[in-house]
This record gives structure tokens, sequence and C-alpha cells, in this order.
């Protein structure tokens, strides 16, 4: 029996592989590069956990729940929240389901309004049942203004946190995206694995078959039932599932993306040495080119060598260094960061696909006969690439 071909091995195609392998259907997952992950891999530098572009998996997602053995990752999680700068120092702006005291703090240092606080309620409220995350077309921006959130509110905390989510400044991806991830950090937890964001892949992988999987394996030309390799060999499949980046799926199946069909960013690394500073939530730094920052060993102790910070600094400018970055902070870290030293960055010119830009290519992959999976043919995050990775495998079951 001829194989079904997947083509990439990062969350899409591996859950695929896995749903081939649970339903005994053989399967060959390759990918371009030498390790499983694509988008989700660490790298591990002078003892420091670097992941590849600064994320977490969320605890919360469906798919994460159903397809992950959680505490074999052994995470650790952020405090649910978010240091905000305000009038010259940091405010710890805790998640109120969790500490509801802390809704009162915002409130009387000013950072937040009555009106605010409610419509947070509000929020909370519709989505117990809104939970369809492309189900707008309304922009996370607009329907922030049209719900009528403070100026000073959206500033400090709304626009620096969510623009860390959907790396976008303006806010434009969909309401229903906005209010789908709101539920996700009001009721789960943001967490990071023992060994980096790059064990998750690892631990799928883990329960395939190795000689089903092909890694170093560039794949050149793909039809609806032969798969071409750089190297000028060929397979034969049954069924070719197409779960490559939105970029290589396009090229291969000959379509040009509109310019703009992406998200960039850039993280940068850098170590100190230990501080008292036990932090375990993000930075937000308002109305800077640095979204945010985190002491990320305070998390995850196994990131960063003993008496050793790690700091991760996200910032949608891409063309940001690291000095810029230090000029940058110095009024929200203080002294302390002259003893911050540059480790890595990261830069991703593709790390998110824009909601609604692929319409094309998922009409040429129907037309070609081949199965397309990937996050970017729902929405960006590890759930919706894992939902259609699995998708992609039932559509090729037997009937
Ligand atoms: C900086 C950053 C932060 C993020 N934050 C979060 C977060 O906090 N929470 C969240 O849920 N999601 C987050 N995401 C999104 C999440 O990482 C992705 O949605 C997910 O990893 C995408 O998986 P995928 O399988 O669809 O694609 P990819 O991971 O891109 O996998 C595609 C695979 O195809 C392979 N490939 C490409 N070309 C070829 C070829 N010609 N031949 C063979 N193989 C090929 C690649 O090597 C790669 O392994 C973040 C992403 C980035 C980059």
């Amino acid at each position: 029996m001829k194989p079904v071909v997947i083509i990439g091995a990062g969350m899409a195609g591996l859950q695929a592989a896995s749903q081939l392998h649970l339903n005994q259907i053989p399967f060959l997952l390759v990918d371009a590069q030498n390790h499983v992950g694509g988008r989700l891999h660490s790298e591990h530098v002078k003892g420091f956990t670097l992941d590849v572009g600064f994320q977490v998996l969320q605890t919360n997602y469906p798919e994460v729940q159903r397809s992950l053995d959680l505490p074999a990752l052994d995470l650790a999680s952020f405090e649910s929240g978010a240091y905000l700068w305000y009038q010259a120092g940091w405010l710890a702006f805790v998640n109120p389901l969790k500490q509801p005291g802390s809704l009162f703090d915002a409130l009387a240092s000013g950072i937040m309004t009555i009106k605010d606080a409610l419509l947070l309620a509000r929020l909370w409220f519709i989505t117990q049942k809104d939970v369809e995350p492309l189900g707008s077309h309304e922009s996370t921006q607009d329907f922030l203004n049209r719900w009528g959130f403070s100026t000073k509110f959206q500033a400090h905390f709304l626009r620096p946190f969510f623009a860390g989510i959907f790396l976008s400044a303006g806010l434009n991806p969909p309401a229903s995206l906005f209010r789908y991830y709101m539920k996700q950090f009001l009721e789960g937890t943001a967490a990071m694995p023992a060994a980096g964001i790059g064990a998750i892949p690892l631990h799928i992988a883990a329960a395939l078959p190795a000689d089903s999987i092909r890694l170093g394996t560039q794949v050149t030309q793909v039809s609806a039932h032969q798969v071409n390799f750089a190297d000028g060999s060929s397979v034969e499949a049954s069924r070719v599932i197409l779960a490559t980046d939105a970029s290589t799926a396009a090229k291969l199946l000959g379509v040009s993306l509109e310019k703009g069909a992406f998200w960039s960013t850039k993280t940068l690394y850098f170590q100190a040495p230990a501080s008292a500073d036990n932090k375990s939530m993000l930075h937000l730094v308002p109305n800077s080119r640095v979204l945010h920052y985190a002491y990320l060993n305070n998390v995850q102790p196994s990131y960063a060598p003993k008496g050793k910070d790690l700091i991760s600094v996200t910032t949608l400018d891409v063309s940001m260094q690291s000095a810029d970055v230090l000029a940058e902070l110095a009024l929200f870290v203080g002294p302390s960061i002259q003893k911050w030293a540059f480790l890595k960055e990261y830069l991703l010119p593709e790390a998110l696909p824009v909601v609604g830009a692929f319409d094309e290519l998922k009409q040429k992959a129907v037309e070609a006969g081949i199965v397309l999976a990937g996050d970017f043919t729902g929405f960006p995050s590890l759930q919706s690439a894992m939902h259609s990775g699995r998708e992609a495998a039932e559509s090729c079951l037997p009937a």
C-alpha cells in the first residue's frame, strides 16, 4: 500500500502523522530541516534554553488537551496577568478571575476605569458562548473602540498585550480572535516546557515509527499522488498532505501570495546575573518599539544556568538591534540593565500568517487534489495547526 506522504513536520504535519499512525495507515513524514517542529523549536546556547521566537503553550487549547501528555512536558506557567508601566513604576495586574483584588488595585491606580472593569466582565461573560475564532469581520482595534475601553487601559494593557499575541501593532486581526484568545488567557495558563517549547514536537515525534520520518529532505514538486525531492528522487503517495508554511505551500502549488500575508517579529535574548527580582509575568512596555520583556527563568528555572537570569525581549520592529533595546528599556528596567549582556536574536519575517490571506491557495489545493494543513488554513496558533493536521489525516482515512 502506498503511504500518505506528509510534507512538513511542524505541529500540523506531526498531528496528521499521529492520527494516521493511530489508525494504522502507512505514512511518510518529510521535512526540509534537520529537526521536527518547524516554528516550534528551541536552541541550547551557553547553558540557556532559547525558544526560536518567544512563545507559550496555551494549556486550554482543545487540541492540546486532547493530544499532548502535559505532565510529561514538565510545564511551568506564567502567572496569569502582566506588569503594567504606569506613573514611573510597575503595577502587577493579575487575572481578576484568579486574584479579584488586583482589579481594585488597578482601579485605585487610575490605569483603568470602572467602565473598563465592567467591559472586561462583559467580555468574559460573552466568551462563555462566543468561541468561534473567525466569526467576525470587525478588527480588534475597532471592537475595543466601539465598546469604549479607555485610551489609558488600551495603551497600557490591551494594546501591548494583544499586539504581542497577534504580532500586529494595529490590532488588525478579527475581534472574534481577540475574544477567543482572551478566553484562553482568562481560563487557562500560558506554560513553558522544561526542555523548551521545541520539546512539544519532539514529544509527538517520539511516539511515531522512526523509519516513517525523513528529515533534511526538501520537497521541490508535488502532485496529487507524487512527491519529488531536491536530490532528484521521488515517492508515490496514496494521498499527499501539504503541511509546510504558507509561503512554501504557495510556491509548490504555483500561487502568488499578496504582499503583507504575514506578521513579523524579532526576539532578542539577554543574560544577567540573577537578580532578586522574581517576577513571573510579562512586563508590558507602553508606547515603545519593545512590546514586552520577561525573566523566563523566573517562570521555568531550567531555561537558565543557576545564578543567571534569561530575559526575552519581543519587538515588532525587526530593525531593532540589542543596543537599541538597551537604550529603549533603560527607563523601565533601571540601573540593573547595565548588567544585561546580549545572547542571541531571532528574526522571524513570516512568524504568523494573516487571517484570510490564503483563500486562493486553499482553492488551488482542492483543484490539485492535495490536502492542505497548517495554521494558515485557520488562524495563527498551535490549536489551529494541530486541528488542521487532525482534519487532514481524517480526510485520508478509508470511507
Ligand atoms: C515568534 C512566534 C510566536 C508564536 N507564539 C505562539 C503562541 O504563543 N501560541 C500559539 O499557539 N502559537 C504561537 N505561534 C504560532 C505557532 O508556532 C504556529 O502556529 C505553529 O507552530 C505552526 O505550525 P505549522 O505546522 O502550521 O507550520 P510550521 O511550523 O511552519 O511547519 C512547516 C514545516 O514545513 C517544513 N517545510 C517547509 N518547506 C518544506 C519543503 N520544501 N520540503 C519539506 N518540508 C518543508 C518546515 O521546515 C517546517 O518544519 C507563534 C509563532 C511564532 C513564530
